[in-house]
């Protein structure tokens, strides 16, 4: 039986676990605890050649020298031309208004995170009332600076919504006992770590790859602006792959938050529960494969039927 608030649907075969909930992006560790328990409700059998740490090994052996990044493949480019104009041809890209977005929304959530951790380390807020000061303040500071001024709706609403989550979690844990100690409080008032390295390179990728967050002992979450994709899937299964391999740990499910905004600023947070199994870790791997002989042979691999149309080399192959 699936918990209240969540729901699945079955696309191709396969079943895809959803929860909707409105305002929630930055989580709370009972959060944490409840896609912990949706993860142990939703079996995902994984072969064990498909483990990370078996990256030695075909089928997950790396056949090609060349390295790509992560987020190469976040894009649908099922030619793989996408490698071959970034790493060889070196082609400059023209991001469209929907990555800037996405990019300043990420950097919103990250430093968010940051500032948080900072004031609950640096001044030991006595209660949450103190710490929602300390962290608007530090907001308005933050909004007048280059990075964040493009998009201030956005930027104003996650970090509103970040101050509220964690003062009120910095209440509820400083309730539970006057003993604790503050690196114990932080981690539970603030349990994710953002932009978790991991290393890319036993599987193709970068040296550091980053996780969008990281919540222990082994949940990836990844956020994402534009629409729901299988491509998210297959690169979340890349990023699990990685951190089996560095860890050496099994990671069965991971997690998708897709953030939908409304003009005002204002959004809600959509949570896809991803199965990490045999065939999504087959399809990384195939798509991977793609992307490298398109860089390690040199060759332009030509045009797909069609394009992504986030995709930030639009206007050199379509003209766009
Ligand atoms: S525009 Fe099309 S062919 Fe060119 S890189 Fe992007 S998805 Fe690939």
């Amino acid at each position: 039986m699936l918990l209240p608030g969540v729901f699945e649907i079955f696309m191709n075969n396969r079943r895809i676990v959803f929860s909707r909930v409105v305002f929630m992006v930055f989580y709370s560790f009972d959060d944490v605890l409840r896609v912990l328990q949706v993860f142990q409700e939703t079996p995902c059998e994984v072969s064990d050649e498909l483990r990370g740490w078996r990256w030695r090994e075909p089928p997950l052996l790396n056949p090609y020298r060349a390295r790509i990044n992560a987020s190469d493949l976040s894009f649908g480019c099922d030619t793989g031309r996408l490698a071959y104009l970034r790493h060889v041809k070196r082609v400059k890209e023209r991001g469209g208004e929907e990555l800037a977005f996405g990019l300043a929304v990420h950097r919103a959530i990250v430093s968010a995170t940051t500032v948080a951790k900072g004031i609950l380390y640096h001044e030991k807020p006595v209660n949450g009332g103190l710490f929602y000061e300390k962290m608007k303040r530090m907001g308005e500071e933050l909004r007048k600076g280059e990075g964040f001024s493009r998009f201030p709706e956005v930027f104003d609403c996650l970090w509103d919504s970040a101050a509220l989550a964690y003062s009120s979690a910095l209440d509820r844990v400083l309730s539970i006992s006057r003993y604790l100690s503050w690196d114990g409080v932080v981690y539970r008032v603030v349990p994710w770590t953002c932009e978790f390295p991991v290393d890319g390179r036993p599987f193709g990728l970068n040296r550091a790859i980053r996780v969008d967050a990281l919540i222990p002992p082994s949940v990836i979450v990844e956020f994402k602006t534009r629409r729901p994709s299988r491509v998210y899937e297959v690169v979340l299964a890349g990023y699990a792959l990685c951190f089996e391999a560095m860890f050496r740990v099994p990671v069965n499910h991971a997690l998708l938050l897709y953030l939908s905004f409304e003009e005002s600023g204002r959004f809600r947070v959509y949570e896809n529960f991803v199965p990490v199994d045999d065939s999504l870790r087959v399809e990384f791997v195939e798509r991977r494969d793609l992307f490298l002989r398109a860089v390690a042979d040199g060759f332009d691999p030509g045009l797909p039927r069609e394009c992504d149309r986030y995709c930030p080399y639009l206007k050199t192959c379509r003209g766009e």
